[in-house]
């Protein structure tokens, strides 16, 4: 994913909803990234932080939620946290699973004043 791609968007959104609850500065953008997504949350918050050049934006602050990468056994179908490559699952220790997760950068919800 393109980090500027992706914040120009989010910027886009972000000003949508400030609209729409009325406020006149943004203070924080909470975000979820997508587990498979490569990109890294600093490089986001560097190119958030370059991008916000508006009176809306000036004092947001991004604030990424980094989604976990899940698996899911295919043997008991039980759900779990991949933490290195050859996670098993813990309930029956079978390593036949597959890799639950989500891409893209969306956006959660906003805080600002009036
Ligand atoms: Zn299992």
């Amino acid at each position: 994913m393109n980090a500027e791609l992706a914040v120009q968007k989010l910027l886009e959104s972000v000003k949508e909803e400030a609209a729409r609850n009325n406020y006149s500065k943004v203070t924080a953008v909470h975000v979820k990234l997508g587990s498979w997504e490569t990109v890294s949350t600093q490089a986001l918050v560097k190119t958030f932080d370059r991008m916000k050049d508006s009176h809306l934006l000036s004092q947001a602050s991004l604030v990424i939620d980094k989604r976990k990468t899940l698996a899911k056994c295919r043997y008991c179908g039980n759900l779990f946290e991949v933490i290195y490559l050859k996670s098993r699952c813990k309930l029956c220790g079978s390593n036949y699973m597959e890799f639950v997760g989500d891409r893209g950068i969306s956006l959660e919800w906003i805080d600002g004043v009036e």
